[in-house]
């Protein structure tokens, strides 16, 4: 066992890997392009960008000078009563490429963050207008939106939130566009996307006390990396008015180019309300959230009466370091062509991956961006799998590192996820060992 590695055994507590089985993490000594390095030699391509990060490659050098030079001027100073050019500079390019009318960003530290900034600010927003009977949330079947209390709320319920069960709040759920398993057991395009009638149906009989329906636009995350007919989305949008109740976007593992579009609710052509961002927004460097919203939401915290103000805000709010790295991230995607990177790659997945559909265990395909999915399963008939706790997760993750790739698998959901700056050979690399292993794949019990 490598020294870092003994030393990582004594203290460290990993997320979610407690098992005492589990394999020991990788002990990571740099990073570059796509390519992660190991402390005993080995060479892994990052085929998750990081847990959905990192988007420029690892050590990017412009990405290191930008955070160099904020580091030399500022590096931190509290955001209540004090302001900073990288704070203001990087709100105005997010306006500028948000859907219109999204004018005001509010800044906090992550994913989770962002997501509990943007329920509060829907509570609050109804509390302070004199509503206060709209306390409803809205989510979906297989959401997820984070770890900390509220995210955990409005996720779907999951071994990730049952021990918190009793402290968590009720939310309404409605059907999501699972397609492959749809929930009515239609197929598309004949459904005619009937799964909305169910969030239609929740918004009618919960009326005015619906504070906000929040959506992982598009594509659903870590729920089973599940992508969206357009039109729902575009549906969901149509009810939130209809009702006149808030959308919240979660853009958090979508925004900044995954889904194709800078931000997944370009797709329909969306604009919520409240949008919430993380992830990517750095490159892959920094912590950092933002919930974005309406000069309509801000309006109704603008008042004299400080219980109209909304107090939340965390230690390290809009982090001058985070923020300098974000516009320089911005900056690559202008003169670097990202988005078309990620066309490219995008059109590399479909070729490569579609043919896979003919293999005995995936059951379905999907491509989004630069996002591509298996779903695997026992049985095509009867798409049985085990989900998120299926084994054939950990055994495939553990024979894609041996080769060389880093691939972790969301149960019998398997999907490659790389930095936008790989190269077409690269991901060439990847789906070759993607093919190989599922083509000489058997299930664990054949
Ligand atoms: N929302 C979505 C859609 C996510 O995918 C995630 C993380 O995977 C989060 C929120 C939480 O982000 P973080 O892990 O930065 O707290």
């Amino acid at each position: 066992m490598s020294d870092l590695l003994a030393r990582d055994r004594r203290h460290l507590w990993h997320p979610y890997t407690q098992m005492r089985t589990a394999p020991p993490p990788l002990p990571i000594v740099r990073g570059e392009g796509v390519y992660l390095y190991t402390d005993d030699g080995r060479r892994v391509l990052d085929g998750i960008s990081s847990w959905w990060v990192n988007i420029h490659g690892h050590s990017h050098p412009k990405l290191n000078e930008a955070l160099a030079r904020q580091a030399r001027e500022l590096e931190h100073v509290l955001f209540a009563g004090c302001t900073h050019r990288p704070a203001i500079e990087l709100a105005e390019q997010l306006v500028a490429l948000l859907p219109p009318g999204l004018t005001r960003i509010f800044y906090s530290d992550n994913g989770s963050t962002a997501v509990e900034v943007a329920l509060k600010m829907a509570a609050q927003y109804w509390w302070n207008r004199g509503d206060s009977q709209r306390r409803v949330f809205v989510a979906l079947h297989h959401a997820y939106h984070g770890d900390t209390f509220g995210a955990m709320s409005v996720s779907e319920a999951s071994i990730f939130t049952e021990p918190f069960a009793p402290w968590l709040f009720p939310v309404r759920r409605a059907h999501a566009p699972y397609c492959y398993r749809c929930p009515l057991g239609l197929t598309r395009p004949s459904c005619q996307i009937s799964c909305l009638n169910d969030l239609e149906r929740i918004l009618q009989e919960e009326g005015e006390r619906v504070a906000a329906v929040i959506v992982e636009p598009m594509l659903q995350g870590a729920g089973g990396m599940i992508v969206w007919p357009a039109e729902f989305l575009a549906g969901v949008r149509r009810l939130c008015d209809r009702f006149g109740t808030l959308l919240i976007a979660d853009e958090v593992l979508t925004g900044f180019g995954r889904t194709g579009r800078m931000f997944a609710c370009e797709h329909a052509g969306v604009r919520p309300d409240i949008l919430c961002l993380s992830k990517a927004i750095t490159g892959g460097y920094l912590p950092l959230g933002v919930t974005a919203t309406t000069e309509d939401v801000y309006e109704a915290f603008l008042s004299e009466d400080r219980r109209k103000t909304f107090f939340h805000g965390h230690s390290y709010t809009a982090n001058p370091l985070a923020c300098a790295v974000a516009i320089a991230s911005l900056e690559i995607f202008r003169t670097e062509g990202t988005l078309a990177r990620v066309a490219a790659l995008e059109r590399q997945l479909r070729a490569r991956l579609e043919p896979l559909r003919d293999l005995p265990h995936v059951g379905d395909v999907r491509v989004i961006g630069g996002v591509g999915i298996l779903e695997l399963v026992r049985d095509k008939r009867t798409k049985s799998a085990e989900g998120y706790l299926d084994r054939v997760g950990p055994m495939l993750a553990a024979e894609f590192l041996r080769r060389g790739l880093l691939l972790r698998p969301l149960g019998n959901v398997l999907y490659f996820m790389p930095p936008y700056v790989i190269t077409e050979s690269e991901a060439e690399w990847a789906l070759d060992q993607i093919t190989e292993v599922l083509t000489a794949w058997r299930w664990p019990s054949e």
